[in-house]
């Protein structure tokens, strides 16, 4: 094993790019799993689960709310609960000491915000499904992305009964209808501007790394995930000088014979990989 890490660190010390591509299994390591009715489900949205029946995080995100005052409980509460320490994890912390001084840029699905909290710059930062922290018009009668922090900790700290009071509510600076987190859950799901931007500096990243050294760092992704293994299986593929690193647990770990040669893959908690890593570094 202490042979794989040094050739992950040699990997990384002498790629000209790299790419990090992250799911949820690189939140579960951070202890939070959008899809477990576990206790700590229980203990933040346990009010929900037995309002609504709904048994996860993640149903909680599709969930058609009757009413603003509930919905913003419930996004406004998910909001404070994936940042309530205001401080990265170490999972996250340890990540960011091992790529903060190389030439790097991040795609993620995951919407809880982790990266930026680590230190990780917006302009290397491509997060497809949005963020816990943006809002948007419900309507989309404009293209804009707005900042939510200020409005979603509000409402995290004043609801009662799992109701946000209506005068909090954000409303449409263009429109004035209702708003709505910038989170991919509905066909309502604004890419536009910024969105696209983030997109754009994702394409351009991989185009000026084309021919050179690049490592693609796949952590906690599913082995059938096609929005971000599948473009870095194709990369791995067909870039002469790439490596591909993947951390992931038991069947979630896949890499195609046909890459095999260019890859390194570690079955285990990502979390203790990465404190091992830095340890090493
Ligand atoms: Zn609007």
């Amino acid at each position: 094993m202490e042979e794989k890490f040094n050739k992950i660190l040699t990997k990384i010390e002498e790629a000209d790019g790299i790419v990090i591509g992250a799911s949820n299994g690189l939140s579960i390591s951070e202890g939070i799993h959008l899809f477990a009715d576990n206790a700590a489900f229980q203990e933040n949205f346990g009010d929900f689960r037995v309002k609504y029946g709904f048994r996860s995080i993640i149903q909680g995100c599709f969930y058609p709310f009757p009413y603003e005052e509930e919905k913003w409980a419930f996004f406004s509460r998910m909001y404070d609960y994936f940042l309530y320490k205001g401080e990265a994890s170490s999972v996250m912390k340890n990540l960011y000491e091992l790529v903060k001084d190389k030439n790097y840029f991040v795609v993620t699905s995951n919407i809880d915000d982790h990266f930026r909290q680590a230190g990780f710059p917006n302009d290397r930062l491509f997060e497809i499904e949005g963020s816990c922290r943006n809002l948007q018009c419900v309507n989309g009668c404009h293209n804009h992305i707005y900042p939510g922090d200020e409005i979603l900790s509000k409402m995290a700290k004043h609801q009662e009964n799992g109701k946000v009071p209506l005068d909090l509510f954000p409303s449409c600076p263009e429109c004035g209808g209702p708003m709505q987190v910038h989170i991919e859950v509905d066909r309502n799901f604004l890419r536009g501007e910024s969105w696209e931007a983030s997109y754009q500096a994702y394409r351009d990243f991989i185009e000026k790394a084309h021919g050179k050294k690049i490592v693609l760092l796949e952590l906690g992704v599913g082995a059938r995930n096609q929005l971000i293994k599948a473009p870095f299986m194709n990369l791995a593929n067909h870039e002469e000088h790439a490596a591909y690193i993947t951390f992931n647990k038991g069947p979630e770990l896949f890499i195609p014979d046909a890459i095999a040669e260019k890859s390194i893959g570690i079955d285990g908690n990502i979390a203790e990989v990465l404190q091992q890593l830095v340890q090493m570094k």
